[in-house]
């Protein structure tokens, strides 16, 4: 078996393909080598070794050895130097290079195959205090990585050392400085371990080699893995290379570019270099580097010369390799380079991380100049990227004075006033200022307050706290979970690290970084056309599901048409019974204790009702909406104060007293499984009825009015059994009749269920019979498929996560293999009853990639999401059709 793939001198045994076996490093160092760039000779140990390592019980296969001699012979016949020769010594570097690059992996070994006699040949070569600054570097490095001594150790003897000498700078130290130091250095070594350190390049090699598979099991790379689903067979590779020296002089230099800006995507080349250093420095932050282009330099106002002017030439030629990179791997490149003595060496190439606006600009750039396809583009961008761009954001250049950071529970930067109250928000929001609510957590009672917010910013709850789930549905940036906050809304101000913020004071909240700045922070909108417009096209081109938003206000309805949707996928009736105008009617229909009770109270809410859906039909205009009847329990309606009761027993006159009897009937001990959704419309069909006829009346008019024709889809919930349907949907035609012959206009609807109990999806061969068309309430039909309760979940669903019993929240991301299989078996059962019947998903699955991804696969019409997510969904929709 081969263990060892060799590159250098313009050819590889291996290329960019092989990123399995060789590593991303490994891979691409090949197929540089192969397109006859300028890379130091070297070979990659396959990660089939780091497998076999572990399976041998930590003993290499037998063949490894005298592969890696091989190796090793042609590295040296390429360079002509020998490894460990006194006179020309070769000096490699060991890195590791796993599939997926992964911190937690060994840092790299630079200098290896160093020592005394050694360092006197580098030394005839290059000069005495090179090779001793050399030698000091590589023991210290190693000492560190390979042999686990720390760093500080031998930052001590140094400082030491300089300051017996008076020195004040390592520039001060000479050759024999360094000399003295490798002594020092080599004894604490001796101390620290027992034995010295190895003079054997070999044993050097093999210890640094089994470094780096042996952190393929530190605890680092193993929660790193688990983190990001990379499986432990995986396995990394090794790379070992010919040393180049940046830190030659004058001359050399050491590099990262990247072919345009990762930052917003300019088609600029743009880097970062250091003058006469090694390796990491640049990153490392100890001097600081200089821009590459004279362009960048004068952006930056930087004082020191670009490469552009200091190495012209090397300039030119990296340029070229740049652009030889980009055409090749067709997308934007990140290298890593070194000068030696005024010749270039390309040490790393990959595919270069950015931002999602340089994401975007890059693809559209690219697609444009014909370097991808228009799909291609569109697969560029992740779906969940996307979300950045929809937002305001925070400008890059702007300073900000973080006061406190929490978790980054809901994209997207907001200015405003502090308010503590929701109550508070809404009035001050209704007069036009712009607030941002400040709490400890979020209730369902703060709904509005947090609709009427800028952005919500809480001291307690995670990533799925209820601040953090309705914040994102609603498009409002949310930082949670900022657990430093005191908030003393008594007294109007909240305290953090000993600062104090008053209520009325002004911050600025990053939902992005979960930043939260004192003062109004400077931001930048987001830009919808353009770019943007450009790939949703192509996106909306490729994909094959429909995008519908859920929306039950104007507001969202029209934001959900802004960003694309097709139609609405689920306007819940119930959040428009919980405005304060109506509750009190609402609440006297709940309370009343007979039919005729009900009725009265329905009549005056007819009205209300059908506006509602007028507007939205309006902004609709040929696109369907698909409107949920009554769904949840009652009591969720139920007065709550004294006031409360007053209010509504003047509504209905009925007294405080008789309210309340009814009030305490209407208790339920689980509400959830209780008297709501089309059990309520069974048992009180009027209720149905008023909501049908508010539905239809409004198609009507709006249909006069504009010419268009609105696209009503009556929706019944919670339905478990076909008789329940098919009882409701006779309701429902029969509104639809009378209003169509009163008015002398007929137009077309459909009636069709919501499957969200698992006893419905499995007749929903049965249900199909009346249903024309089914929606999936996936966040319903996975707290009853789960018997989980979203609500409660947030107290063990980490630790089923962190445990691997639910890979993902199933709220978040659909359980495909549960509640996918019940899907998937709904869709089968309906289709075969009744051919072609259209189905949906509603819920917050319709939003989320990968749950977007299955829909696809199974082959349902359309998924509905929140409006902020539609652009999300759209892009999702196309990557699951590509
Ligand atoms: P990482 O994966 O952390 O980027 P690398 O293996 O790329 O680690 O090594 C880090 C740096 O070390 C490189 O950017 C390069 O500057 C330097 N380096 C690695 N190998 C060599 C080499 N053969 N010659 C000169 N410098 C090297
Ligand atoms: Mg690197
Ligand atoms: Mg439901």
């Amino acid at each position: 078996e081969t263990w060892v793939y060799a590159f250098g001198g313009g050819s590889a045994d291996g290329d960019a393909s092989m990123k399995n076996l060789l590593g991303g490093k490994g891979a691409n160092l090949a197929e540089m080598a192969k397109l006859g760039l300028p890379v130091p000779p070297g070979f990659t140990i396959t990660t089939a070794v780091c497998t076999a390592y572990y399976e041998l019980d930590r003993k290499y296969p037998d063949t490894l050895e005298a592969q890696v001699d091989i190796a090793l012979e042609a590295i040296e016949k390429e360079t002509g130097k020998g490894f460990g020769d006194p006179e020309n010594p070769l000096l490699v570097s060991v890195r590791s290079g796993a599939r997926a690059s992964m911190p937690g992996m060994m840092d790299t070994v630079l200098n290896l195959g160093l020592n005394e006699t050694a360092a006197a040949g580098l030394a005839k070569k290059a000069g005495d205090r090179f090779a001793y600054d050399s030698y000091r570097r590589f023991i210290q490095m190693y000492s560190n990585v390979v042999l686990n001594i720390s760093h500080d150790e031998f930052e001590h003897i140094l400082d030491d050392y300089k300051d017996r000498q008076g020195y004040d700078l390592d520039t001060e130290m000479t050759a024999d400085d360094w000399k003295k130091i490798i002594t020092l250095y080599k004894s604490a070594v001796q101390h620290n371990l027992g034995r010295p350190f190895p003079d054997d390049p070999k044993e050097q090699l093999w210890g640094a080699i089994t470094a780096v598979f042996g952190s393929w099991m530190n605890d680092r790379a193993i929660t790193y893995r688990k983190l990001n689903d990379i499986p432990e067979e995986w396995g990394t590779a090794v790379n070992v290379q010919a040393m180049v020296f940046g830190n030659l002089g004058e001359t050399s230099a050491t590099g990262v570019a990247f072919t345009r800006d990762p930052s917003n995507g300019d088609p600029v080349f743009y880097g970062e270099y250091l003058i006469n250093a090694q390796g990491e420095d640049v990153v490392a932050g100890i001097r600081t580097p200089a821009p590459i282009s004279r362009e960048r330099a004068d952006k930056l106002g930087s004082e020191d010369a670009p490469l552009e002017e200091a190495m012209p030439e090397v300039y030119t030629q990296l340029r070229d390799v740049a652009n030889t990179l980009e055409q090749h791997y067709k997308d934007m490149q990140d290298l890593e380079f070194t000068v030696e003595d005024g010749r270039l060496y390309m040490l790393q190439t990959r595919n270069g991380k950015r931002t999602a606006a340089a994401a975007l600009k890059i693809a559209v750039d690219m697609a444009r100049e014909g370097l991808v396809t228009e799909e291609e583009a569109v697969l560029r961008l992740e779906p969940s990227q996307l979300d950045q761009l929809l937002h305001p954001t925070i400008s890059e250049e702007a300073a900000r004075d973080v006061i406190i950071t929490g978790l980054p529970a809901s994209p997207g930067a907001a200015v405003g006033k502090v308010v503590f109250e929701s109550d508070e928000a809404w009035d001050l929001a209704e007069k036009g200022e712009d607030v941002i609510l400040v709490r400890i957590e979020t209730s369902p009672e703060d709904i509005k307050g947090m609709h009427a917010s800028r952005a919500i910013v809480t001291a307690r709850g995670g990533m799925t706290s209820h601040a953090a789930v309705v914040a994102r549905g609603m498009g409002r940036p949310c930082v949670c979970g900022a657990g430093g906050l005191q908030i003393d809304s008594k007294n109007g101000v909240f305290r953090v690290m000993g600062r104090e913020v008053k209520k009325g004071e002004i911050i600025t909240v990053d939902g992005a970084t979960g930043q939260v700045m004192l003062g109004a922070v400077e931001m930048v909108q987001p830009d919808l056309s353009g770019d943007f417009g450009l790939l949703m096209e192509w996106a909306d081109k490729a994909r094959k599901l429909k995008v519908r938003a859920n929306a039950e206000t104007p507001l969202d309805t029209r934001t959900a048409v802004e960003f694309g949707a097709e139609g609405v996928g689920l306007c819940r009736t119930e959040h428009m019974f919980f405005d304060a105008e109506r509750i009190p009617e609402v609440r006297a229909m709940i309370l009343a204790e007979n039919e005729s009770g009900r009725r009265a109270a329905l009549n005056k809410l007819l009205p209300m009702q059908r506006s509602d859906f007028e507007e939205i039909f309006r902004i609709l205009e040929d696109r369907p909406a698909t409107i949920r009847l009554l769904d949840p329990p009652l009591h969720e309606f139920l007065p709550h104060t004294d006031e409360d009761m007053e209010d509504v027993a003047k509504a209905s006159g009925v007294s405080v007293d008789v309210l309340r009897q009814r009030a305490g009937e209407l208790h339920e001990s689980n509400p959830m499984l209780g008297h709501r959704g089309c059990r309520l419309g069974i048992t009180y069909p009027e209720i149905y009825e008023m909501q049908a006829r508010a539905i239809f009346e409004a198609a009507v008019k709006v249909a006069g009015e504009t010419g268009r024709k609105p696209i009503p889809e009556v929706m019944i919930p919670l339905v478990a059994t076909h008789k329940e349907l098919a009882i409701l949907k006779a309701v429902v035609d029969d509104v639809a009749k009378s209003v169509f012959e009163e008015t002398g206009v007929t137009l077309d609807y459909m009636v069709g269920t919501m499957i969200e109990l698992p006893r419905a999806a499995l007749q929903a061969g049965e249900i199909a019979k009346s249903a024309e068309f089914f929606s999936f309430g996936t966040n319903d039909l996975t707290q009853t498929t789960l018997g989980i309760s979203r609500d409660d979940a947030g107290r063990f669903l980490k630790v089923y996560e962190d445990k691997g019993i639910y890979e993902k929240d199933p709220f978040v991301t659909l359980d495909q293999v549960g509640v996918g299989e019940l899907v998937r078996t709904a869709a089968e059962r309906g289709r075969s009853t009744r051919p072609g019947i259209k189905l949906g998903i509603c819920g917050e699955h319709g939003g989320d990639p990968a749950s977007i991804n299955f829909c696809h696969l199974t082959g349902l019409d359309y998924v509905s999401c929140s409006p902020y997510r539609v652009p999300i969904a759209r892009l999702a929709a196309a990557h699951a059709a590509l």
